[in-house]
């Protein structure tokens, strides 16, 4: 089947001539008048794919426009507008007062926060799928890209990996955690927190960087292939909480944090001389920021990312989430 990859590949990516940074990014970088540059992205969420259609609408506001702050970070971009399209199902129209005065409550909580103003979109009745658009600002020269990555970079991730994925399989009953436990992954998967002010600060530290929406292995993966480099990490190294520390003994575990969606945390990679500012910028925003590899040569015949765990290589049936192929 086609991969969500090929499928992008095939049929939308036209050659553009008038664009600072096209399809393939976290975002397109356009320059719409000398010295300005605008960094644009777009996110859905679909019912039954993203969400489950009793989820919680003050989160699911406040998590549609994270997952889009979260491409404004990878790109160390100023969030700025946004709009929002909505497809909603007759029974939340009938509902409005309890449903879209508490998903409009989540979304403009987190707006507010970061004073992103909200400036059109659209409603149609349908299926419920909630797509936005963000617009941000990027200094001139000056954003975070995919393909920037060096040979001998430091592999760096921020936060702790792999609880929104441990939490969405307990959700689906696949796994058991207890209600602490629960409580905890959950927040990280209904109420990620987009690392904005760490993407706008790596901008001149990181070569290159990405958000970690569809899986550590694929995301990186992605900075791989856009970069011509190869990488090799290793297991033991990669940030976890306590509660995943719990369950390191289980395969469930070592697959949420290699290839569990919806971390929106930052992986980015940056020379080993600047490693001590990395190390101060993450105490700076007190978080976590971990070296996880190092960005080695592309060769062909072997794979461009090597998992190592106690001098051996992990070998993994998938990379991460793809919407077109499962
Ligand atoms: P992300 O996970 O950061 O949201 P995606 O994997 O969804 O990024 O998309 C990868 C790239 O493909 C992005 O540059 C995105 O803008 C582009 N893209 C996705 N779908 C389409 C489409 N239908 N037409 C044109 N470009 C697309
Ligand atoms: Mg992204």
């Amino acid at each position: 089947m086609l991969s969500e990859f090929d499928l992008i590949q095939r049929y939308f990516n036209w050659p553009t001539e008038n664009v600072v940074l096209g399809i393939g990014d976290d975002a397109a970088i356009i320059a719409p008048m000398k010295g300005v540059e605008l960094a644009i992205s777009a996110d859905s969420l679909v019912v039954g794919r993203h969400f489950f259609d009793n989820a919680d609408p003050y989160k699911l506001g406040f998590k549609s426009l994270a997952v889009n702050l979260s491409d404004m970070a990878a790109m160390g971009a100023i969030p700025k507008w946004v709009t929002l399209s909505l497809t909603l199902p007759q029974l939340i129209i009938d509902q409005h007062e309890s449903w879209l005065s508490e998903f409009s409550k989540g979304f403009r909580e987190l707006a507010q926060t970061y004073r992103i103003e909200l400036i059109g979109g659209d409603t149609v009745s349908g299926p419920l799928n909630i797509s936005i658009q963000i617009i941000g600002e990027v200094e001139k020269g000056y954003c975070l890209r995919r393909d920037g990555a060096q040979l001998g970079d430091d592999i760096w991730v921020s936060g702790y990996l792999g609880d929104a994925a441990l939490a969405l399989k307990h959700e689906l009953r696949n796994f058991k955690l207890n209600d602490n436990e629960a409580f905890y992954c959950k927040s990280a998967l209904h109420m990620p927190i987009a690392r904005v002010e760490l993407g706008q600060r790596l901008v001149g530290l990181a070569n290159s960087a990405i958000d970690i929406s569809d899986g550590l292995m694929a995301d990186l993966g992605h900075i791989l292939a856009r970069s011509e480099k190869a990488a090799t990490i290793e297991l033991s190294t990669i940030p976890v909480s306590e509660v995943m520390k719990r369950y390191l003994s289980t395969s469930i575990a070592i697959e949420c944090i290699l290839t569990g969606g919806d971390d929106y945390e930052l992986c980015f990679t940056a020379p080993k001389m600047n490693r001590d500012a990395v190390i101060l910028l993450g105490r700076e925003l007190q978080l976590p920021l971990t070296i996880i590899g190092e960005i080695t040569q592309q060769k062909s015949q072997t794979p461009n990312l090597v998992v190592i765990n106690n001098n051996k290589k992990v070998i993994l049936e998938k990379n991460g989430y793809d919407h077109f192929v499962t």
